[in-house]
């Protein structure tokens, strides 16, 4: 198998407990995985080598949160919202609607192009969830077009209830024969716990569904109000509570005695202009923190997970290397994944090199077009010059 040394290596932020941070680092890579991380100095040879010129390089970053199977954008109501307009969850029934009209080809267009910019945005792993057909046809097409792109695909047919629905009759189909259509390209399942969307009873009875077909549980939990979202996740084994904006201490207390993740998505607060979540309770309570996009076209267009780990550190008062940890390692905790979120031997081989000298200049150079390289399963897939 062919060895590429990567040397010149400014920083490595590894995200591994025993390796830390590494000054003047060198990596090996063989085929599509980590073989060697440490000094430049006691580096093995390999078959090839390639200089990064003291650029950081941090692990490729996981995003654990993405709504990206839809047509059509909501501007207007963003553009509305900034005058004032409260958000709500009303506001996804028109993507519904330009969703269900969409063809397969528009739809995979839609998310080839989100995954795209994700990539650009350092990121090489993402989530995607479905949500914005919320009938059993389009539910469907949504989970088997976003399984052409990752593995980590979530059933959210628990999304809103859709107009002109009875509630008891939507329940049925989500968690009956709109979960037997999906379940087969799903890993996850997902419900939306909140005023307006699901109560605590329809979430457990739409998670306990899925859970018996064997997917795991994830939450868009404690968004807009403090309702039972975190409860319930952690009482499912849920691999993540997300948004986690309105905690009680008791919910603090139970994600920090739990595996549940919490998965906060500041750029939701950036782009409905809302209070951002405390990670720092969170953190010192010892939750597992993840950050991730939430893009999706109302709340939070947007995919730069740069921009989400500098809104943590200046808005929620994460230090810089705890928001690239969240960013990193978080999000494949969030996943339930080993092999990606950190540099180690035997790990995927999925890295970012940054036009900076160390990974604070993310949060210290907001909105600044950082990511330089990027190296997915061991494949270089961006440089940018
Ligand atoms: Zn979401």
């Amino acid at each position: 198998m062919r060895s590429t040394l990567l040397v010149d290596i400014g920083l490595l932020a590894t995200q591994d407990a025993e390796l830390g941070e590494i000054r003047d680092a060198a990596i090996v890579v063989e085929g599509e995985s980590i073989a060697w991380v440490g000094p430049a100095s006691s580096a093995p040879a390999a078959d090839e080598s390639v200089g990064l010129g003291g650029k950081a390089v941090i692990p490729g970053f996981v995003d654990s949160h993405a709504h990206l199977v839809f047509r059509g954008d909501r501007a207007e109501e963003f553009e509305a919202r900034m005058r004032g307009m409260p958000y709500g969850a009303g506001g996804i029934r028109l993507t519904v609607a330009n969703t269900r009209a969409a063809t397969d080809i528009m739809l995979r267009w839609n998310v080839d192009r989100l995954a795209g910019e994700l990539l650009r945005a350092g990121v090489t792993t993402f989530e995607c969830k479905s949500g914005y057909g919320l009938d059993v046809e389009t539910e469907e097409r949504s989970v088997r077009i976003a399984r052409e792109f990752t593995p980590e695909v979530t059933f959210l047919g628990a999304h809103v209830v859709p107009p002109d629905t009875d509630r008891d009759e939507y329940l049925r189909l989500v968690t009956g024969p709109m979960l037997d259509a999906c379940a087969p390209y799903s890993r996850w399942v997902d419900a939306f716990c909140e005023q307006g969307a699901f109560d605590g009873d329809e979430t457990r009875s739409v998670l306990e569904a899925g859970l018996a077909r064997g997917l795991g549980a994830r939450v868009h939990a404690n968004q807009l109000t403090e309702g039972p979202g975190v409860q319930i996740a952690v009482e499912l084994g849920a691999a993540s509570a997300d948004h986690c904006t309105h905690l009680s201490d008791k919910d603090v207390d139970a994600l920090a005695a739990s595996d549940t993740v919490a998965t906060l998505l500041p750029l939701a607060e950036f782009s409905t202009r809302a209070a951002y979540p405390d990670a720092r309770r969170l953190l010192d309570a010892g939750a597992t923190v993840a950050l991730a996009t939430d893009c999706n076209p109302g709340s939070a267009y947007s995919t730069s997970m740069p921009l989400a780990i500098a809104l943590a550190v200046r808005e929620m008062r994460m230090t810089p290397a705890e928001a690239v940890r969240a960013a990193t390692l978080g999000g494949a905790r969030a996943l339930r994944r080993s092999d990606v979120g950190l540099i180690a031997p035997g790990r995927r081989a999925d890295l970012v090199a940054l036009d900076a000298l160390s990974y604070i200049h993310l949060a210290y150079r907001p909105g600044v077009p950082l990511i330089a390289q990027v190296w997915r399963s061991g494949v270089p897939v961006l440089s940018v010059r």
